[in-house]
């Protein structure tokens, strides 16, 4: 059977996952056997989500309602029902839906009768707490599946230390990373000298160490010194996959979508108030405005070096009209030239244009020449993927230390 939760938290406190990691204490305890515990992340452009709009599935063996009666006692025991925006949903079936809800829940935009429907079609178990809206999380969540995987260890706080300040020694979220990276990533941003993967909101997560198995994020995590953890939970996840990217083509992103798209830079970038970097992309007879925002930090110098005329890939959300970047594939580089008038080989002064198309002349000695000197500029960038810092990375962007999926290595070609 599929456990479904969602919309539990709200910016004052709570974590689903925690409920999910209370919840597959608790089923156990009750001799259900639980197969696995899935962090599932959805579309990171809704509007009423809290942070990374996580749902939680569990799957587990045994009696669906006995495990739907200990799934909502958790969350009636925990969620923040009081948060104006916190409206929880609890799903259990026997029955998995098809995944088309949860790639509609991952990639677009999804109603509350939508997700009703699917759950009633397949007879689930359901509660929808105050306006229901977490039953589509809670509803994709039991739908999804994961043909691409990473893993997160996730250790939380004991309930007396939230909302205080967390101990979790610096020096040893670096040594985790040195000892497992590229194993596990976004522990620590080294670029920019910070801890990523301790939080700074009240909620009860402690620290979440990233990884390609539960192996490596177990083996990171032993390098930790911290407070004590109340409990770990390891989940598997679609987290650092890409499954919210869709091939688009610039006349027809959608807002709110995340896309992956081929163009060519059509002008200069550009850096705005707030250190933000934006440039047109032209693909098709259409453009589309890329921005680099501040937090991406030593990623917008790789932006900045485009020049008219270079081929890129490009990744990210499409919002307010322009398209955030997640990551910059470089397919082809223009040559960067200079053309200027050639220096007189007799008074070794530069000539001036003689008129359009006319070639130039020397002022001193009337010499003429038809050809201008061109001067081939070194570019700073050359071709590859870049991609923003751990601290700016959304979570289900796919780190390049993963590698690129040749989906997307065939559209950079
Ligand atoms: P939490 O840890 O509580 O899950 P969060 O940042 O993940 O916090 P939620 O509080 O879950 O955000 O809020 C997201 C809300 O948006 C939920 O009610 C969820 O059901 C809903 N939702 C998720 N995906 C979509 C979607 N694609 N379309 C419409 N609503 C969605």
């Amino acid at each position: 059977m599929w456990i479904g939760i969602d919309d539990t938290d709200s910016a004052a406190g709570m974590c689903t996952t925690y409920i999910g990691a209370v919840l597959v204490r608790r089923l156990q305890r009750e001799g259900i056997p639980v197969a696995d515990a899935r962090l599932v992340r959805l579309n990171p452009n809704v509007i009423h989500k809290t942070r990374g709009n996580a749902a939680v599935c569990i799957e587990a063996g045994g009696d669906v309602a006995t495990a739907f009666r200990l799934a909502c006692a958790c969350v009636e025991e925990f969620a923040e029902f009081e948060a104006a925006d916190t409206n929880p949903g609890v799903v259990a079936t026997g029955v998995q839906p098809l995944p088309d809800f949860y790639h509609a829940a991952l990639r677009d935009f999804c109603s509350i009768e939508e997700a009703i429907e699917v759950l009633d079609s397949i007879e689930a178990l359901y509660r929808g707490y105050k306006n229901q809206r977490g039953l589509i999380g809670a509803t994709a969540a039991v739908a999804s599946e994961f043909p691409d995987r990473t893993y997160e260890l996730l250790a939380y706080r004991k309930e007396a230390a939230w909302g205080s300040r967390r101990e979790v020694d610096r020096e040893s979220l670096f040594c985790a990373d040195e000892m497992t990276y590229p194993h596990t990533w976004d522990t620590v941003d080294r670029e920019g000298d910070v801890v990523v993967s301790v939080p700074g909101t009240p909620d009860p997560v402690l620290f979440g160490i990233r990884g390609e198995s539960p192996g490596w994020v177990r083996e990171a995590r032993s390098y930790i010194r911290s407070e004590e953890p109340a409990c770990e939970q390891v989940y598997t996840t679609n987290q650092g996959t890409d499954a919210h990217l869709m091939v688009g083509t610039a006349g027809m992103l959608l807002e709110g979508r995340s896309y992956l798209l081929r163009g060519t830079v059509a002008a200069l970038p550009a850096t705005g108030p707030g250190g933000h970097v934006s440039f047109l992309l032209t693909e098709g007879g259409a453009e589309v405005r890329c921005m680099a925002y501040e937090p991406t930090k030593g990623f917008r110098k790789v932006v900045r070096a485009l020049i008219p005329g270079d081929v890129v890939v490009v990744a990210g959300s499409y919002k307010g009209g322009s398209l955030n970047l997640e990551k910059l594939g470089i397919s082809r580089l223009t040559d960067a030239v200079r053309t200027r008038p050639p220096i007189c080989p007799a008074c070794d002064r530069r000539m001036t244009s003689a008129g359009t198309g006319k070639g130039y002349k020397c002022r001193v000695c009337g010499a003429r020449a038809r050809e201008p000197d061109i001067e081939r500029r070194e570019r700073s960038i050359r071709p590859g993927w870049y991609e923003v810092p751990p601290s700016a990375r959304r979570h289900l962007a796919r780190p390049l230390v993963r590698g690129i999926p040749a989906w997307q290595q065939a559209l950079c070609e």
